[in-house]
């Protein structure tokens, strides 16, 4: 036995340290020392994974808002992120080891995953604590009044003047503001070259074609389109090349009346304004005619209302007058009525124009008017 056993440890001498042994030897400690590198290398991929979980899990516990908490996904699971470095080098990886790490990662994908899931569904849970807790709404607070509009006082005194006519079998016509130069002066019996023009400048878009001085221009379309008997009124906006102050203004506004029939006469048209004065000034108010000249009426008439300050006894507001002017009239001139086609020998009518701020600024004692288009809250609020 003794024999036998030295027999093979010298064979195994013999191989040791023959070349080939030597190759072996050599060869079995590289391999060895690969193997180990390789363990080390997926241990240490393994401690990578279980680092980056426990790190996200410490700093998901600290996020606060959604803001950090997507900054925490993009750190952990973007394209740049901890856990894609990691995955880069599953590549090095055998194709026995590569399951094992990938189901590791996987698993450590998941885990961060579900817990940013967590988070963000607590994040909005407390958001939307937090905004019903900001939103509270104290009904027992006093509420904040609204203040509700109001019609301007042209139009307050407008829709009334427009109810007393309507009232007296009157309609409502409309005319336009920018208006040929025949409508507002020549067919009113103000040709070219008639002095009257002088105190009607108005502004002009072309030689013939101007803004309107008058809402008289509306009687000459009324009458070219309709035949008598004719009964309208047309309020609107005139325009004159006036200089603002407290009685004038380049714009203003003017209720023309027009009647049109047979048997027409003075009477008619003293009848009308003094009904209309009387519903717009109480059942007391007194009118009275002055003889005075327009051209497109014949005869005319200046219309004065008794003082409402002093029932024509004379006082500050009219000047020591009584009365006080507010509008023109007088029966439609046969050449007006003519020149529509309407024959004068069998028709007769009467017009008056008047205008609606001075119908405003007596009603509600106001003594400027430029108050009425400054539109001044405190001045409006009151109506
Ligand atoms: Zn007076």
């Amino acid at each position: 036995m003794a024999l036998g056993k030295w027999v093979v440890t010298s064979k195994l001498c013999l191989v040791l340290f023959s070349g080939q042994g030597f190759f072996y030897a050599v060869s079995w400690r590289i391999k060895n020392y690969i193997r180990q590198r390789r363990e080390r290398m997926i241990d240490d991929m393994k401690e990578q994974l279980e680092a980056i979980r426990a790190e996200a899990d410490a700093e998901l516990s600290a996020v606060k808002d959604a803001k950090a908490l997507d900054a925490l996904r993009v750190k952990f699971l973007g394209k740049k992120g901890a856990l894609t470095a990691i995955l880069k080098q599953m590549g090095k990886l055998t194709a026995e080891e590569r399951p094992v790490m990938g189901q590791l990662a996987n698993e450590v994908r998941t885990f961060i995953e579900e817990a940013i899931a967590a988070k963000q569904t607590e994040i909005t849970r407390l958001e939307m604590q937090a905004r019903l807790a900001s939103e509270t709404i104290d009904v027992t607070l006093p509420g904040q009044k609204q203040s509700l509009g109001s019609l301007h006082p042209l139009a307050i005194v407008e829709n009334e003047i427009k109810e007393i006519f309507l009232g007296m079998g009157f309609e409502i016509a409309d005319g336009p503001e920018v208006e040929y130069d025949y409508y507002n002066f020549e067919a009113l019996n103000l040709p070219p070259d008639h002095p009257a023009r002088d105190t009607q400048d108005t502004f002009y878009i072309t030689d013939n074609i101007l803004l309107r001085t008058q809402t008289s221009s509306v009687q000459v379309h009324v009458m070219e389109n309709q035949k008598p008997p004719i009964r309208v009124i047309s309020p609107g906006r005139v325009f004159r090349s006036d200089a603002v102050d407290a009685t004038h203004s380049p714009l203003f506004h003017q209720i023309e009346g027009l009647v049109v029939d047979k048997g027409i006469t003075m009477a008619d048209l003293k009848g009308t304004l003094e009904m209309l004065m009387k519903r717009l000034y109480g059942p007391d108010c007194k009118i009275r005619l002055r003889p005075h000249h327009f051209p497109f009426t014949e005869p005319s008439a200046e219309v004065d209302v008794m003082c409402f300050g002093c029932m024509g006894k004379g006082c500050r507001i009219c000047k020591n007058e009584g009365y006080i002017e507010l509008l023109g009239a007088g029966m439609v001139h046969p050449k007006v009525l003519e020149g529509c086609g309407i024959d004068s020998s069998v028709y007769s009518g009467f017009a008056f124009g008047l205008g609606l701020e001075r119908v405003v600024m007596r009603r509600y004692n106001i003594s400027d008017m430029r108050l009425l288009f400054e539109n001044d809250y405190r001045f409006l609020e009151q109506f």
